[in-house]
């Protein structure tokens, strides 16, 4: 029954009332029997009558009848009565007041009563209040629940991200308080994984409860679990300089090891540093913000954190628009092919030429490959932008007369993605390359996962009659022990070895090393990135053989290719095809 209903059976009930005796009784029994609480107050502030339910709820069970209201209702039921009553004339409509109260004395049992006052007149003076009444206590706490739950993290108990989010809302909404800072560190766990993983996920779940009971500790004001091991701490009234020094407290604290049960276990603690003074205080900015401090703060071998500064904002900003941009490159006929020279360095004869990858954008210019090869390994595209380069180099280099030798830079990405080896055969059927001319490149990164795969794609490769180069030697994981064990058959010194010759002993040294090393392996050394006359003639008396850079070259169209070579050699080469 809604308040407007129950009002107008009141009054009805008190038209009853004057009816006389009977009318009067069976109203008491109405009002006894309701579902709800129900006291009837009169003027004078007395209880005249009250349903079954109003006196468990109100009184343990005991009447409450004849009763002063003052001593029996909450005081705020009691008060809102009072207004009710108070304000109720002959003229007025019938006044309401609707609240919610708690009841009782200890805290966990305290009831939550939702109730509705409603008063009427009855003859020309007389004035009754109708109180009614019901227990929300149980829709209450769930409600609150929900609410706990939407803002707190179940299993530790600390802040969600939106419980995070509205806490730092909460307390900087004003001017007030915003003089004194705030950072904001997001932490990710390193190693958490393996932990789990070895000792169960009951033990991983302490770790993490753990986790949050040494960042409370901290002092640090607002804690919360983003999810899996990542956290965030917001800590007001540090400056800048103090929120490094805070966070290294944090991180001693975290990585000192945790007793599961019988366990101990150790995890790192990579952490991301935002700061308001920097990144405002929306609380979503300063997260994303200590988000990609994260993320540099990851990548750095050393102390494990990072601040934010906002160039790293821009940095993701262009990499973002460049890989949007990028999805339609090809199809924009962007995507353009350069050949370099590499050559002889006996007698400076073009012997091959590496095709690189070119984009250049109506906007934004040329883009360097170092730029948009990254990119378009992480999002797949270079499976495409691979594919395109292997055929239409190879279809290009077929056409040219004598036996220049080409290179194709392959990425791990697309040995992962793709079967590398049917792409390799198909370019070189369509083309009529045949197999010996071609040398597939590939970097140390490829050895990085699944290694026995990856060292049988080579292999099937060279049995085509494709040669494997190693390209930027010296610039990754580089053993020259495991070089023996490789299906390759160059290796391509990196250019920043080169560039500090003559100059630099320890450059003059590393190089040696790799001569001597491949001369008894066996293979065959390029040098990338000679630029002088010095460099080419102190790496062939190195006893380096191939030599690439733009001393010799640097990278250039097809059609300049063809007339370069035209130039340097054969005069039955053709000016064009
Ligand atoms: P890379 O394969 O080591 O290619 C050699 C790079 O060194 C080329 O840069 C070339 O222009 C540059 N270079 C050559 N000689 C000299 C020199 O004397 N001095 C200097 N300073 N630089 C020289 P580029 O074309 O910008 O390519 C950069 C990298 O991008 C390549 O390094 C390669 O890793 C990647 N890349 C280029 N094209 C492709 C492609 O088609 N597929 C894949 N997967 N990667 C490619
Ligand atoms: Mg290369
Ligand atoms: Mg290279």
């Amino acid at each position: 029954m809604g308040f407007g209903n129950l009002a107008s059976a009141w009054s009805a009930g008190l038209r009853a009332l004057r009816g006389g005796p009977a009318a009067s009784e069976t109203l008491a029994q109405v009002v006894n029997d309701s579902f709800s609480g129900m006291v009837v107050i009169d003027s004078g502030g007395i209880v005249i009558a009250a349903s079954r339910i109003a006196c468990d709820l109100l009184n343990e069970g005991r009447p409450l009848d004849g009763q002063r209201a003052q001593r029996v209702l909450p005081r705020d039921m009691h008060l809102a009565v009072g207004q009710v009553l108070a304000e109720t004339t002959p003229a007025t409509e019938t006044p309401l007041a609707i609240a919610v109260v708690h009841h009782g004395s200890e805290t966990d049992d305290r009831l939550v009563l939702q109730f509705a006052v409603t008063a009427s007149v009855v003859g020309t003076s007389e004035r009754v209040a109708c109180l009614n009444f019901w227990d929300v206590t149980e829709r209450r706490r769930a409600e609150e629940r929900l609410s706990f739950l939407a803002t707190h993290d179940p299993l530790t108990g600390s802040l969600s991200r939106t419980g995070f989010c509205n806490a730092i809302n909460e307390r900087f909404e004003t001017e007030r308080g915003r003089a004194e800072g705030l950072a904001v560190f997001a932490i990710d766990l390193a190693r958490f994984k393996p932990v789990n993983d070895a000792l169960g996920h009951a033990h991983g779940d302490i770790l993490l409860k753990q986790v949050v009971s040494r960042l409370r500790a901290t002092g640090a004001q607002f804690v919360a679990r983003l999810g899996g091991h990542a956290f965030a701490v917001a800590h007001p009234g540090l400056s800048q300089a103090e929120a490094a020094q805070f966070c290294e407290i944090v991180q001693d604290r975290l990585v000192a090891p945790y007793q599961l049960g019988p366990h101990r276990a150790i995890v790192g603690a990579d952490i991301g540093i935002s700061h308001s003074a920097v990144s405002g205080f929306d609380p979503d900015q300063l997260l994303s913000h200590a988000d990609m401090a994260l993320n540099v703060a990851r990548a750095m071998a050393g102390k494990g954190y990072a601040a934010f500064s906002p160039e790293m904002d821009e940095n993701l900003r262009a990499r973002q628009e460049l890989e949007t941009e990028m999805q339609q490159a090809m199809e924009r006929g962007e995507i353009s092919l350069m050949f370099q020279p590499q050559a002889s360095l006996d007698d400076g004869r073009i012997i091959g030429v590496e095709a690189l990858m070119r984009w250049m954008h109506p906007d934004l210019g040329a883009v360097s490959p170092d730029r948009f090869i990254p990119i378009a390994e992480e999002t797949g595209k270079i499976v495409e932008l691979g594919r395109w380069i292997l055929e239409a180099a190879c279809r290009e280099v077929a056409t040219w007369p004598g036996e220049l030798k080409l290179s194709v830079n392959i990425s791990p990405i697309q040995f992962e993605l793709i079967d590398v080896v049917a792409e390799v055969k198909e370019a070189l059927t369509r083309s009529g390359l045949p197999a010996h001319r071609l040398d597939v490149e590939i970097t140390e990164g490829i050895f990085v996962s699944n290694v026995r795969a990856t060292i049988e794609a080579l292999q099937k490769l060279r049995n085509l009659g494709v040669g494997i180069a190693l390209d930027d030697f010296g610039t990754g994981y580089s053993s020259l022990g495991y070089l023996g064990r490789l299906p390759i058959d160059k290796i391509k010194i990196d250019q920043s070895f080169v560039k500090k010759l003559p100059g630099d002993q320890q450059s003059g040294v590393i190089i040696r090393a790799v001569m001597m090393l491949s001369e008894a392996l066996n293979k065959i050394v390029i040098a990338e990135g000679i630029e002088t006359a010095d460099q080419a003639w102190m790496l062939k008396m190195m006893g380096c053989k191939v030599g690439q850079g733009y001393h010799f070259g640097r990278p250039r169209t097809a059609t300049e290719m063809r007339a370069s070579l035209v130039e340097r050699a054969a005069p039955s080469l053709p000016a064009s095809a």
